[in-house]
């Protein structure tokens, strides 16, 4: 009997559950356990504490996220404030340095913004995970996954490159073939979506297909959309 693989039963409940990309979704759910455990962790580990601070924390997203952790009051109290000491800490150096500090090259320089998601540490972990996801789900690949995909709406355009580099050939194919598939109709949808704009045939109605098919191809071209998975603070 296999193994249980706790990242294709993610995959597999999302693809169930959710329209779109399932990798995006998977990174996301990643990304947001990564942040509890920082969290919690961060109460009592100063040396992450600090490597948060070299940074200036999470980017803008996972900073947000942060404030949505049911109990996550104190090491959100915690985490803000140490970023907020070093934030006092580098306004206070470029103001004393001024002039030399920003027109030259200043070896010791730091960011004066939240990081971007090029650095912030849950985006990074957001794409090991996603690419770890990828590559169990080709390692399984069969009929099965085929169909899931297919009905979920595909791969956005970033994971299904990821894919294809790691893919065998015959997968591959059938990854691209799928995926043809899936944007020619979104294509289609989107030509008689503006045909329809047209008054000639403005009685003409829109499907619910056509009405999405512009969010849907955003999706495609920039991943699914970063929502906060929000659990409200109780205060
Ligand atoms: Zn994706
Ligand atoms: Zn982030």
């Amino acid at each position: 009997m296999p193994q249980p693989n706790a990242a294709l039963e993610d995959l597999e409940s999302i693809l169930h559950e959710q329209e779109g990309c399932p990798i995006c979704h998977y990174g996301r759910l990643a990304g947001r356990k990564y942040l509890d455990g920082v969290m919690y962790e961060s109460v009592n580990d100063f040396g992450l504490r600090q490597r948060l601070v070299e940074n200036m924390g999470f980017c803008a997203f996972h900073s947000q996220e942060m404030l949505t952790f049911p109990g996550a009051k104190l090491g959100a109290a915690i985490i803000e404030q140490a970023m907020l000491k070093e934030a006092l800490h580098r306004m206070e150096s470029a103001a004393s340095s001024r002039g030399s500090f920003f027109s030259r090259g200043n070896k010791t320089r730091r960011s004066y913004a939240a990081p971007d998601q090029a650095i912030c540490s849950a985006c990074l972990h957001e794409q090991d995970s996603e690419l770890r996801a990828i590559e169990e789900l080709l390692k399984h690949w069969d009929e099965s996954w085929e169909t899931l995909l297919e009905n979920a709406g595909g791969l956005c355009f970033n994971h299904l490159m990821q894919a294809l580099k790691l893919a065998s050939k015959s997968t591959g194919q059938t990854l691209k073939a799928m995926h043809e598939r899936l944007w020619r109709e979104t294509i289609a949808q989107l030509d008689e979506f503006i045909r329809k704009q047209d008054y000639r045939f403005r009685s003409e109605e829109i499907s619910e297909a056509e009405g999405v098919a512009s969010r849907r191809t955003i999706a495609i071209l920039t991943g699914q959309p970063r929502k906060i998975i929000s659990t409200k603070l109780s205060t």
